[in-house]
């Protein structure tokens, strides 16, 4: 079977299992675990940031983020397609207390101008606007780049309101293999970055927050406990992350062009609607005009040929490049869509 749903069923490689099972471990709850207080100081440096915490998911580390940097009754600027809209159970409503300011961007990118009119007065009647969230890649906009610029002009918008920065950086790598930056020139704009070991790096669990404030890191820390998220040997977990951080980074650009080539693969399609510039990254979306067959029934048609997908809404699918569907499998599954989708 060729998964293409998400990357993140990506199973840890032969050298991954290695370096787990070698894994010197403590109790993190004490911070005594060597191997995940070694992972939080190598995402620190790795961002250019002071300081580190592991938690279980994204979806945490975002919500640590933003438990962090508001109060309740604060509001929160996000995209309207974004990871913290809509996959994360409300959470920042129910466990933060905070309202979140949709704002509808291009491919998942808002501008500058976007960013400033969300932001609210500061006068005695309007909700005070607390902190504002870019996600990079985005992942709903089709694995979409910020560009350098559009943050920057943010951050400077930002800076004149007071208001901290987060980025949900679940793909940040991704974005850092397709430009060749370094993930510092990223990082320097935003108070508090998130990223995912267990996406496209490859590692079975676990993402960190990253913060350039000891004390947001410190917070967040009690945050993590609270929300049922402070692990005990979790080096077992870290040690993972490690190995995903020094040996799957460079490989994201092979996931980029896998997933260039199956656009141009799914262009030759007549029924499907694809733009191929618009594939930056690892991720594809695309359209399928198809009078006779439901979206769920054409993602059973291939996976009874063997390709796994995710319909995504409308006539939307969604498939993501990953460590574990090479070259060939591409070519593969370029001859099933082709089979399937062209009857
Ligand atoms: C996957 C993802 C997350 C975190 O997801 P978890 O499943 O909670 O680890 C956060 N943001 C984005 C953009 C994601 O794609």
């Amino acid at each position: 079977m060729i998964d293409l749903r998400s990357d993140t069923v990506t199973t840890p490689t032969d050298g991954m299992r290695k370096a787990m099972a070698r894994a010197e471990v403590g109790d993190d709850v004490y911070g005594e675990d060597p191997t995940v207080n070694r992972l939080q100081d190598m995402a620190a440096a790795l961002l250019g940031k002071r300081a580190a915490l592991f938690v279980p998911s994204g979806t945490m580390a975002n919500q640590l983020a933003i438990r962090s940097q508001t109060q309740p009754g604060q509001e929160v600027i996000v995209e309207s397609k974004s990871h913290i809209v809509r996959y994360e159970q409300g959470a920042a409503g129910a466990l933060a207390g905070v309202q979140l300011h949709w704002v509808t961007g291009d491919h998942g990118i808002m501008t500058a101008e976007q960013v400033e009119a969300a932001i609210r007065p500061k006068d005695p009647y309007s909700i005070p606007t607390a902190l504002i969230c870019l996600e990079n890649t985005h992942n709903a906009g089709g694995g979409t780049i910020y560009p350098l610029s559009t943050i920057e002009k943010i951050r400077t918008i930002a800076v004149r309101h007071g208001i901290p920065m987060h980025l949900d950086g679940a793909r940040l790598f991704n974005a850092v293999a397709a430009t060749t930056l370094p993930p510092t020139s990223y990082a320097q704009y935003f108070e508090t970055v998130s990223i995912c070991l267990s996406k496209g790096l490859g590692a079975p669990v676990g993402s960190l927050l990253i913060s350039s404030d000891q004390q947001v890191i410190d917070r967040a820390r009690r945050f993590r406990r609270m929300y049922g998220g402070a692990m005990r040997q979790a080096g077992i977990l870290a040690a993972a992350g490690i190995y995903a951080l020094e040996y799957h980074v460079a490989r994201l650009k092979d996931d980029h062009d896998h997933a260039k080539k199956l656009a141009r693969l799914l262009q030759q399609i007549p029924s499907v609607q694809i733009a191929p510039q618009h594939v930056e990254t690892n991720i594809v979306i695309f359209e399928v005009i198809d009078q006779r067959r439901s979206p769920a029934e054409l993602v059973a048609a291939l996976k009874e040929q063997g390709v796994l997908i995710n319909a995504i809404g409308g006539r939307s699918f969604r498939a993501v490049t990953h460590l574990n569907v090479s070259a060939k499998q591409i070519d593969e599954a370029g001859a099933i869509f082709t089979r399937v989708l062209a009857r």
